[in-house]
């Protein structure tokens, strides 16, 4: 055989930029739809109401238990207003399957405590619990926008945004300076700032001459929002990162914000779903889902029966056969890959690993050390998946974690499984994931949608 001729036979990753001018503005428009998207969708509430609010808007009804879907009917389903499921009836009966698309919109942040005001030397602090695998170090002496709802004793609720908008206070956790952080400094990573360091300056200023921050802060939020620090005890807030996204590099290829994971596979997912103009064949559900940064329990999150519940109402609203429908069915767990990092290259295997700009990211598999607690896709759901993505054109890429030995992740695919959905994990790869910025490719966040289009249709 020739070297020309054998080195077709050769695998090689392609690219996810485009050349053509026209496909270059396709993304750039899609990428301002997607920074809309995260930069005013930061904890899984908000991204339920933005995505349901799209959906309406678009054409999707809200489901109603009992009743009866058609060809082309869309739908819409909230779930404790944590977690949502699109749907839109394909032509084909649900006895022969779904295409289901399943991604988190919860983020590592940081919750508050349940009593979380209190004062020490002269400033008032939120006390925290931290949601997911955060480094905690990079949460101080950054601002801090909140987020959540209160519910007054009375039962009135209020939604509470602050931070966002660039008028808005921030919030802030305080770090020690340098020059006196001797003992600071000789701890290691995870201790230096520990969990119960992660506390927020919320005010400053004494009721009176007598003193009394956190006496002031209560007079504040009771004048602003009528509220107690009683109805404080049975709220629910959250701090994330007062940041948002901006292009990174002089070419301006990358977008770093607060919470790419996984809002980056659930938006293009999204999109995918009610921008389609056609029927689809088979019936297509996008899933997004909450709690999956802290092992999809709870009822918003998809080791909860909702989530198949759904399916099987989808079934008996138009006389499907269940279990027919779930063996039928092929899941994308769209979650985020890591990247290979080139400044952190020890801890990757660099021809298992994914790069930026070379697509979406699939893993056959994801756990830790031997694969433990990971669903291991079949080379029938892979090579299925990978045939799907080379009709439409898409740019993918295999990869793992890191190496074998350095630790590991978990997706919602094992979830998926557990309902018996064949399924595999399919995403965007990014850098420095959950940090508190993270880094993405602009044309692979564009290939997650066109990835996500030809699934849909498959
Ligand atoms: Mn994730
Ligand atoms: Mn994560």
């Amino acid at each position: 055989m020739e070297r020309k001729d054998a080195e077709k036979l050769e695998y090689k990753r392609s690219w996810s930029v485009p050349s053509d001018q026209a496909e270059l503005a396709k993304v750039e428009a899609f990428i301002k739809d997607y920074r809309h998207f995260i930069d005013n969708a930061k904890i899984e509430r908000l991204a339920v109401n933005y995505t349901e609010g799209e959906a309406i808007a678009k054409g999707f009804k809200p489901f109603t238990l009992g009743q009866e879907l058609k060809a082309g009917d869309k739908i819409s389903y909230v779930n404790h207003e944590k977690s949502v499921m699109f749907a839109v009836i394909g032509k084909k009966p649900l006895d022969e399957g779904c295409r289901i698309i399943a991604s988190h919109i919860d983020n590592p942040r940081l919750d508050l405590k349940p009593q979380p005001l209190y004062e020490n030397n002269g400033i008032a602090y939120f006390k925290t619990h931290y949601y997911g695998g955060i480094k905690k170090y990079q949460w101080t002496a950054i601002p801090l926008e909140l987020h959540g709802v209160v519910y007054r004793a009375d039962g009135t609720r209020i939604d509470i945004s602050i931070g966002a908008d660039e008028n808005d206070p921030v919030f802030y956790i305080s770090d020690l300076m340098p020059h006196i952080g001797k003992d600071q400094m000789s701890k290691g990573a995870s201790e230096f700032i520990p969990g119960e360091g992660l506390n927020i300056i919320n005010g400053s200023l004494p009721l009176d001459t007598d003193g009394g921050v956190k006496l002031k802060v209560l007079s504040i939020l009771n004048e602003k929002y009528g509220i107690t620090e009683r109805d404080l005890i049975t709220a629910e807030l959250t701090a994330v990162p007062a940041m948002m996204s901006r292009e990174v590099g002089f070419d301006r290829s990358l977008i770093c914000a607060f919470g790419h994971d996984d809002r980056i596979c659930a938006y293009p997912s999204f999109r995918a779903l009610v921008d389609a103009e056609e029927i689809p064949e088979h019936t297509s559900i996008v899933m997004l889902a909450d709690k999956e940064e802290i092992g999809s329990y709870g009822v918003t999150g998809l080791g909860s029966e909702t989530y198949p519940d759904f399916i099987k109402a989808l079934c008996e609203a138009t006389g499907a056969n269940y279990l027919a429908c779930k063996k039928n069915s092929i899941c994308l767990s769209a979650d985020v890959g890591g990247a290979y990092d080139p400044c952190f290259g020890d801890a990757y295997e660099a021809a298992n690993s994914v790069y930026l700009h070379r697509g979406v990211a699939i893993s056959k598999y994801t756990g830790s050390r031997g694969k433990s607690g990971c669903s291991d896709a079949s080379a029938e759901t892979l090579a299925k998946v990978a045939r799907i993505l080379d009709e439409a054109g898409v740019a993918w890429q295999v990869g793992e974690y890191g190496k074998v030995d350095q630790g590991g992740a978990g997706t919602v695919a094992a979830d998926i499984a557990h309902y018996g959905i064949e399924v595999i994990d399919c995403g965007v790869p990014i850098l420095s994931m959950h940090s508190v910025t993270e880094l993405a490719s602009k044309y692979d966040i564009y290939e997650m949608l066109r990835a996500s289009v030809a699934f849909l249709k498959s």
